[in-house]
Order: structure tokens, then sequence, then C-alpha cells
């Protein structure tokens, strides 16, 4: 015997192996039904159906993904969020260090600062270019006290266009800027 279900209303319904294959109508619902193959039926047994893994059932799209990759990318995720959080929010280190700079100067204030000096010594203040990023300051022996060798180009008394090379000592105290020994040497 051959036992199946119309796949309409569900009927069970048992019918001699001899009527494999072939159609009729369900008794319950008359929708038109076929009455399975011996051989059919056996093509679709469990045990031979390609085996299906319970994960890979309840979730097919993830199949593709490697878990390691997964990992990389969670990695690299938490590590830019880290580095963000870093930069919006300084540590107490970072804090310190931004106070003590604003006390003390740092090399780039002190060339920064040396500018508006060397300015009130020239004819035409005006005129002066100077480079953003080719001098010197160092820091001295002494804190708050930076040594800066720079250079401008300005218009002389003459309108000339001259270079003028600069040494000075900028000294920060309390973010006030002092500069001495400021010697000035035009090219
Ligand atoms: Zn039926």
């Amino acid at each position: 015997m051959i036992n199946f279900t119309c796949a309409q209303c569900g009927q069970a319904m048992s019918v001699p192996d001899e009527m494999a294959g072939q159609s009729g109508k369900c008794k319950q619902c008359g929708a038109p039904v076929r009455v399975p193959g011996i051989n059919t039926a056996e093509a679709f047994q469990p045990d031979q159906t390609p085996p299906i893994s319970s994960e890979q059932k309840q979730s097919p799209w993830k199949q593709n993904i490697n878990p390691i990759g997964c990992l990389v990318m969670i990695g690299i995720l938490l590590f830019f969020g880290y580095t963000c959080s870093r930069i919006l929010t300084p540590s107490e280190e970072t804090k310190q260090k931004i106070q003590e700079e604003k006390k003390w100067g740092s090399p780039t204030m002190a060339y920064q600062m040396s500018q508006e000096f060397v300015k009130q010594r020239l004819k035409s203040p005006g005129s002066a270019d100077f480079p953003f990023l080719d001098f010197t300051a160092t820091q001295t022996k002494n804190k708050g006290e930076f040594l800066v060798k720079g250079y401008c180009d300005a218009q002389n008394a003459f309108g000339a266009k001259i270079r003028v090379d600069y040494t000075c000592t900028m000294k920060c105290q309390n973010e006030r800027w002092s500069c001495t020994n400021l010697k000035i040497n035009e090219r």
C-alpha cells in the first residue's frame, strides 16, 4: 500500500501499490491528486537527500560569511571606534599636556609669536611673508624658553623684496610671550 496525503486538504489516503504514479481526484475535496510512485518516494527519503545542517536551515544568509572575516571586521570597527573616541574626548594626560603648552609654550607657538616681534623691526611689516614650516625652534634648558631661527621675505625701505634671517630667544610664562636677543640679518 502507498500512503500519501492530498496537497489541497491534507486528507490521508492509501492506495494499492499498483496505482503508483496514477492521477485521480481527492475523495475529500475533489482536487486532482497524483499517487506518488514507489521510485519517486524512495528518491525523497531523508537519508538520500544532501545533508543540511540545522544552522544553515535556520539562517541561510550565514553560509557565505567567513567567521574569521567577521572577527577581523569587528576588530577593525572596535579599533576605529577606540581611536575616534580618543580624538573626540582627550584623555586626562592629553588635557594636561594642552594646559602645559598653553602655560609654557611649544616650539611652534614660539615661532608664531616670534613673527610678531620680527615684524615690529621691519620697515614694512605688512609685506612680511613667513614660511609655514621652514624654521627651527628648540627648547632651551630653561622651561618655557625657545631658541628660534627663521627667515621671512619682506620689503626694505626702497620697496625691494629682500630675505631677512633672524634668531631670537622666545620666552613664555603663564601664556605671556617675550622676545630677547632678536638679531635680524638682511641678505
Ligand atoms: Zn483533498
